[in-house]
């Protein structure tokens, strides 16, 4: 069997196009959607995703501040900046780049963001949301995996979904959306991390495997259900260039469906950013108030 590649980049593109008439839409009734992104340090890998979510905004007519802070500020500085865009009406999502510097204390920083401009859903009110089952925004990664599934006619009602990863950034949200009640969810989810006994016996009873562990091709052929679909999240810089956490090459003659790396989940990361920024405008729009009063 030779799999299927979902392909990220097209599928990004649809829903960018999406996301530019939803957009449009709202600028006509005199909304235009703002998303302001703070970077602090210079980290090259963040300044590459930042500088490529500030394009796909201007193409998808989203209004982008963007904040670049040295890495030596201090982090009453940046928490002033967030309570300033908070308080701004023209900006409906804020973007904190991860990694922080070492000094900043990262989940205070997240919990200053506004729940109702939280673009990357990270906010721990989103969260809870989102593991409620009534979410406003998801993060963005899991997210368009979700996305990617739906649209590439991925069954996950009844399916075992193994996610191999458990960050509060993909692994555990991603968990919390593929257990809802709901379309591209009610799936049996098990999350594997470093503490689960024997890897291998789980991910090879997934139906869809999802690898979110960040360690080069630590997913081989063999750990894979023929017919499985494979969701490769890894980004991993090697000599050999960029592979994901997935051996590609041996789970392609292995798997129904697979994505590449890149041009699989990367592309609708960023994608979702603005699909969520956007949602964030509209909400403010119509609802004139903070999500905290729903
Ligand atoms: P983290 O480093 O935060 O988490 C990695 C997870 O993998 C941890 O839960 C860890 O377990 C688990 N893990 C590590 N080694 C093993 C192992 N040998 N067996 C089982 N579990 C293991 O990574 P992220 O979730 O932030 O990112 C994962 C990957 O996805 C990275 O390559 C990152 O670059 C990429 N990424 C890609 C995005 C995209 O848009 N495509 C977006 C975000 C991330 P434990 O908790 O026990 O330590």
């Amino acid at each position: 069997m030779t799999a299927n590649i979902i392909d990220g980049k097209a599928i990004a593109k649809q829903v960018r196009e999406e996301v530019a008439e939803e957009a449009a839409a709202l600028v006509a009734t005199g909304v235009t959607p703002g998303l302001a992104t703070v970077l602090v340090g210079d980290d090259p890998a963040s300044h590459v995703y930042v500088r490529s979510k500030r394009k796909a905004c201007a193409e998808a007519g989203i209004k982008a501040w963007d904040h670049d802070l040295a890495a030596s500020t201090p982090q009453s500085e940046l928490l002033d900046l967030l309570d300033q865009l908070n308080a701004d009406p023209q900006v409906h999502g804020i973007l904190v780049q991860l990694p922080l510097p070492e000094h900043v204390d990262e989940q205070l920083v997240l919990d200053r963001v506004d729940p109702a401009k939280d673009a990357d859903g990270f906010h721990p009110y989103n969260l809870g949301r989102l593991l409620s089952g009534d979410r406003i925004v998801a993060p963005a990664t899991p997210a368009g995996i979700q996305e990617l599934l739906l649209r590439s006619n991925v069954e996950t009602s009844g399916a075992e979904v193994v996610v191999v990863g458990r960050s509060n950034i993909v692994g555990k949200p991603l968990a919390a959306l593929m257990v809802q009640k709901g379309p591209g969810a009610n799936a049996t989810v098990t999350v594997c991390h470093t503490g689960t006994r024997d890897l291998e016996k789980h991910t090879k009873r997934a139906d869809v495997l999802v690898a979110a562990i960040g360690r080069a091709k630590a997913i081989t052929g063999p750990m894979i259900r023929p017919g499985a679909a494979v969701i490769d999240v890894g980004i991993n810089r090697t000599d050999d260039g960029l592979v994901g956490d997935v051996d590609f090459e041996a789970a392609r003659e292995i798997a129904s469906a697979i994505t590449p790396v890149p041009g699989g989940v990367g592309p609708m990361t960023i994608a979702m950013l603005l699909k969520n920024t956007v949602a964030l405008a509209r909400r403010a729009s119509s609802a004139a108030g903070s999500v905290l009063n729903d």
